[in-house]
């Protein structure tokens, strides 16, 4: 049976018309949710409620937030499995990891209710004689929060999370193919105890209402994770508005993974086996680009493609499922585009480069392998977010490097080997926000920094500690006060 979602303001779902259809993408005979579709009016009543909510939650009580965000993820741990489920039928995960995802998102929570508890702050003399001065941290305001569909629990978790813990009020625009998740995310908050109009989810199409959000005058910031174009669409309306806002951008990537010569070849083929192809390829950290040099290439290329046939390919919820299907026709179809410029551009398939059929009609992909493909083919450039990753050779540790680095993204970069002097050379001179050494691409744990540079990211880092530098802004008072006596 599908969920009738709606858009909620100030508290109450809005019982707005509910037309647009989600469709199970293991299987599109089923109608997973049916959604509104919002128009700027919904906008600007959720930007009006936040803006309202905002005087008093901001001087909320610690403990106050703290309890809200802590039963918040009891309730996520205790529905893991039904959450789970719901992601996969939704998005497409397998349901393992769907799992595992609504796991991370209540840990992110928990981790807010913590961090919020440790004092902060500066205080100390002034330069002048008898002034002190104290640095500390207030909330920003209202902020818009703008995801993408690939992890429709964990990143609204380190996102509004953050926001909530540091006082601040939220209008949440999830991506438009998962509403339902969006949608039990805000609810599970609510009956948490936050009080109307701190949290308002608005569904419907991001290129409708996100202009009214990140332009109008009540949002003091917008943290968005999306892909690059619709980040520079974002970056210029909010640079444009008045006030101009605070923005937070993780974007795509092209994450490379290198395999030298000396690595162990069983956990480097591991490594590229999750890192290309688990959560189907549709991570922004994912491990697209396989550089290897040549006294590994032919093994790791025989051992990589073995391990790859004995991948099972089918619907997000057979358990036995390792591959899960794209997240939908649209996805489905840019994959295709480009396995056929990986074709016509003179790579070879080593293996998969098709669809999958299965008893249900799905987006099923094969995980997929391009042999002999160069830096400069729009395989090698261009970000995929589907199972397919593509082998470069390098001549060495230095061309590696160099192939790992040129790439207009820099979010996450991995190296595989045994000698110390490479994966410390490696780590200083990776050109990516995060580097890791015998490990893949992707896989982040949530009490750290997470993000990229170059084209992946713009602005203040995501999670662990240092969330709060966008989540929070800095202010200075002086006290003039005489010594007595
Ligand atoms: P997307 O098409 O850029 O959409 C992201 C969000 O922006 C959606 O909610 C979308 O709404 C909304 N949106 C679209 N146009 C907008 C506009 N003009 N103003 C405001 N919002 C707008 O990205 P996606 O396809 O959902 O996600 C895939 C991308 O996300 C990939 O590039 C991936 O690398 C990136 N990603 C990055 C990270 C990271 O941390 N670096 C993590 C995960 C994903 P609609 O759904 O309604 O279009």
């Amino acid at each position: 049976m599908s969920l009738a979602l709606s858009h909620i303001i100030d508290g109450a779902p809005t019982g707005a018309a509910a037309t647009i259809a989600g469709l199970n993408p293991s299987d599109t005979n089923e109608i997973v949710a049916m959604a509104p579709h919002a128009a700027v009016a919904d906008m600007l009543a959720a930007i009006e409620a936040a803006h309202a909510a905002f005087p008093s939650w901001s001087r909320s009580g610690l403990i106050e937030r703290h309890d809200i965000l802590r039963r918040a993820a009891a309730e996520m741990m205790e529905r893991r499995s039904e959450l789970g489920a719901l992601l996969s039928r939704e998005e497409g995960k397998i349901v393992a990891e769907g799992e595992g995802e609504v796991l991370r998102a209540a840990q992110t929570l928990e981790f807010f209710a913590g961090d919020m508890l440790r004092l902060g702050g500066e205080a100390g003399p002034s330069v002048r004689p008898n002034v002190s001065v104290q640095v500390t941290r207030e909330p920003l305001g209202v902020i818009g929060v703008i995801t993408p569909w690939n992890f429709p629990f964990s990143i609204p978790a380190w996102k509004i999370g953050p926001a909530l813990a540091w006082g601040n009020c939220v209008v949440f625009k999830p991506a438009s193919n998962t509403p339902a998740c969006a949608y039990e995310f805000v609810q599970i908050l609510l009956r948490a105890g936050l009080p109307p109009g701190v949290l308002n989810l608005v569904l419907g199409r991001g290129g409708a209402v996100g202009d009214t959000l990140c332009r109008h005058e009540a949002i003091a910031g917008v943290s968005f994770t999306g892909s690059v174009e619709t980040g520079a669409r974002i970056a210029a309306a909010c640079a444009q508005s008045s006030p101009q806002k605070r923005l937070q951008m993780e974007m795509g990537g092209k994450n490379p993974l290198i395999v030298l010569d000396d690595a162990d070849l069983d956990r480097a083929v591991e490594g590229a086996v999750s890192g290309s192809f688990y959560s189907t390829g549709q991570r922004c950290t994912a491990s697209s680009r396989l550089i290897v040099t040549p006294g590994i290439r032919k093994q790791f290329i025989a051992a990589l493609t073995e391990r790859m046939a004995a991948l099972k390919v089918g619907h997000a919820l057979e358990r036995d499922t390792q591959i899960g299907p794209l997240a939908s026709a649209e996805q489905l179809a840019l994959v295709e585009g480009y396995v056929q410029a990986g074709r016509d551009e003179g790579a070879k398939v080593a293996a998969g480069g098709e669809r999958v059929l299965r008893p249900t009609p799905g987006h099923y992909y094969a995980p997929t392998l391009f042999v002999d493909a160069a830096p400069e083919m729009t395989i090698s450039r261009e970000e995929i977010f589907g199972p397919v990753a593509c082998v470069i050779e390098a001549c060495d540790y230095e061309h590696a490097l160099h192939l790992a680095n040129t790439t207009s993204f820099g979010l996450s970069s991995a190296i595989y080997t045994r000698s110390l002097a490479h994966a410390e050379h490696f780590k200083r001179n990776a050109e990516a926000g995060m580097v890791m050494v015998n490990l893949p691409t992707s896989g982040a744990d949530y009490h750290v920094p997470f993000g990229g540079r170059k084209a992946s990211s713009f602005g203040p880092r995501e999670q662990g500690a240092t969330a709060r530098e966008f989540y929070s802004i800095v202010k200075t008072a002086y006290t003039h006060a005489p010594l007595v006596g």
